[in-house]
């Protein structure tokens, strides 16, 4: 249920600052008030709320799974005034660039493209071959910095908040996801407003709605990635087991996620997870 009216604008920001504030602790101050206003709010009533309280910039980054397809549909239907932005590797399926262009057409919206630099691409696979990534896990964590890390942060150049489709329940080191949290590193506010959905949940309202998806979610791919570092999971495995499948499990993420400190960022409930 709702505990704000939709377009109610409860929670502005910046003017309501002291002068002395820091940046960072205005942050976390901001995150604190949408936690309070929208943490028992549903997923439509989290975006109006957000978009409310923007002191700037909205921008959503799509990568086309479930749970973004789901944030598509509820900010297209909405209207709301966000960025839609997506971090093309060079590396992904071929059913991710068919979904893309469906998506843009169902919505009727644009998703804006962000490529990694091409002399940093030539460079990795100059020194490391085309698919060097296996080889060690500095490697890996390399080829993701460069081809997702820095087109991610000129995506979030300049915005104020950043939507992402993360679900508490995807993995342990996301376990601890709330729907506000500062990301002082970036100087914005990163929302997720499915954080308590589970995977049950967004694939009924995907089907209740005819949200466009992935056709590879019906053959074992949940949490989709680049083509050569996804795998199909079996019955009973994590989320995200298919991803980077021969590393550790202790630490499967791209870095989108994670601080400057290389560690996951600070959650109510998880400290700052350590995840190099
Ligand atoms: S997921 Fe794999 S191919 Fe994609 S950026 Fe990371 S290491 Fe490179």
């Amino acid at each position: 249920m709702s505990t704000q009216p939709r377009g109610a604008v409860p929670l502005h920001s910046q003017s309501e600052a002291s002068a002395n504030e820091a940046p960072a602790a205005a942050l976390v101050r901001r995150a604190a008030a949408l936690n309070d206003a929208f943490g028992k709010a549903d997923a439509a009533d989290r975006l109006s709320g957000i978009v409310s309280s923007a002191a700037g910039r909205l921008v959503f980054t799509t990568s086309f799974g479930l749970e973004d397809q789901v944030l598509t549909h509820l900010i297209a239907e909405a209207g709301l005034p966000v960025v839609f932005a997506t971090l093309d590797t060079g590396r992904l399926f071929p059913e991710v660039y068919a979904l893309w262009a469906q998506t843009e057409a169902r919505y009727g919206i644009r998703i804006q493209p962000f490529y990694p630099r091409h002399d940093a691409v030539e460079g990795f696979v100059r020194d490391h071959g085309i698919n060097g990534f296996y080889d060690t896990r500095e490697a890996r964590k390399a080829c993701c910095d460069i081809r997702k890390v820095e087109p991610l942060g000129r995506a979030l150049s300049g915005a104020d908040i950043w939507i992402t489709g993360l679900r508490a329940d995807q993995s342990a080191a996301r376990g601890g996801v709330v729907l506000a949290e500062a990301d002082a590193g970036r100087g914005l506010i990163k929302v997720s407003p499915l954080l308590d959905w589970s995977r049950d949940r967004a694939l009924t309202f995907a089907e209740a709605h005819r949200v466009p998806l992935n056709p590879l979610h019906g053959q074992g791919f949940v949490s989709i990635g680049c083509q050569p570092c996804t795998r199909a999971i079996e019955p009973g495995e994590p989320e995200r087991a298919g991803r980077w499948w021969w590393e550790d499990d202790a630490a499967k993420e791209c870095g989108l996620h994670v601080g400057p400190d290389g560690k996951l960022v600070r959650t109510k409930s998880q400290p700052a997870q350590v995840l190099a």
